[in-house]
């Protein structure tokens, strides 16, 4: 059976967030959090790995205990074991200290095959957590995967690269990002909901990490990027226009339209 582990990360709900203009601040009181909606597409991958080659699935975030419901959420769906990275030590990271705390949990889970994230956050929106956990791991990554082929030893993956598609070979362990592109993310079950409910979420502390993690590699201390400033971009409504005419020309006119705005 192979070790699979998934880092969710939870997020606020960007259809309901708002944003303080003047600091540059999401107000996450304003909006419920969820789990990171490229993370289900993460989370769906491995699933499909279990339902063909077997697989013990991981799901890890570190954030606050309000990440508890994300975790809930993805053993819903199918995860077999959550942990949840909390301690006030690990505030305030960047990317490059949230990849070192995330991969010093999986290598204190020990042996582990394929870690599958999401392409990137609604939120952070950088992309960068998932090479940077590779890294960490000393293991290869490929991104943008769609779809994993084939898992026997190895894992052949279809990745996307703009207007095509690559095939990627790759030796376990393995990182790999998924592309949004990939399968739809299936929805929990009424049996899995009652068995996430009784499921116990582990929680580990940065003293939990120790041997594994570099304490001063953890939080605000361990992160070497400094925000300048964060721009807020106004919120652009969505375009309307009324097309009157007879039917025929209402039509040509759309399609008009739609030509030159590249749509058709
Ligand atoms: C200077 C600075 C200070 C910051 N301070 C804070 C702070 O105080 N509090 C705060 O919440 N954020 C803070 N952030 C944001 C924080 O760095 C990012 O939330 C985090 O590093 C993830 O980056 P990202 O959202 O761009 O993820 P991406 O790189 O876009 O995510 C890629 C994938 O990595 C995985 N992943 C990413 N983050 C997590 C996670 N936390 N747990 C599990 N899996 C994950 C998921 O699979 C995700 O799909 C700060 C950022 C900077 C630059």
């Amino acid at each position: 059976m192979y070790e699979v582990v998934v880092p969710i990360k939870q997020v606020p709900d960007m259809q309901r967030v708002r944003f303080d203009t003047e600091t540059g601040r999401v107000d996450r009181s304003s909006a419920a959090g969820v789990v990171n909606p490229a993370d289900l597409h993460a989370l769906e991958v491995a699933l499909r790995i279990k339902d063909t080659v077997g697989a013990h699935i991981t799901v890890v975030s570190m954030g606050p205990t309000q990440a508890h419901s994300a975790l809930k959420e993805c053993l819903a769906r199918g995860a077999d074991r959550a942990i949840l990275l909390a301690d006030k030590v690990f505030a305030g990271a960047d990317t490059w200290a949230t990849s070192h705390t995330l991969a010093s949990a999986v290598r204190k889970l020990g042996h582990y095959d394929i870690v599958v994230c999401g392409e990137k956050t609604v939120d952070g929106d950088t992309g960068q957590v998932g090479p940077e956990m590779a890294e960490w791991l000393g293991i290869p990554h490929v991104t943008y995967v769609r779809e994993v082929t084939e898992v026997n030893g190895h894992l052949r993956a279809l990745c996307d690269m703009g207007d095509g598609t690559y095939v990627a070979n790759a030796h376990l362990p393995i990182l790999i990002t998924v592309s949004t592109r990939s399968g739809r993310p299936r929805y929990a079950t009424p049996r899995r909901i009652l068995e996430a409910v009784t499921t116990n979420i582990e929680q580990w502390s940065a003293q939990d990490l120790e041997g594994f993690a570099c304490a001063s590699k953890l939080g605000l201390k361990g992160s070497p990027t400094r925000l300048t400033k964060v721009v807020v971009p106004p919120i652009q409504g969505r375009k309307g226009e009324r097309i009157s005419g007879t039917p025929d020309a209402a039509i040509s006119t759309l399609l008009s339209r739609l030509e030159t705005g590249g749509v058709l």
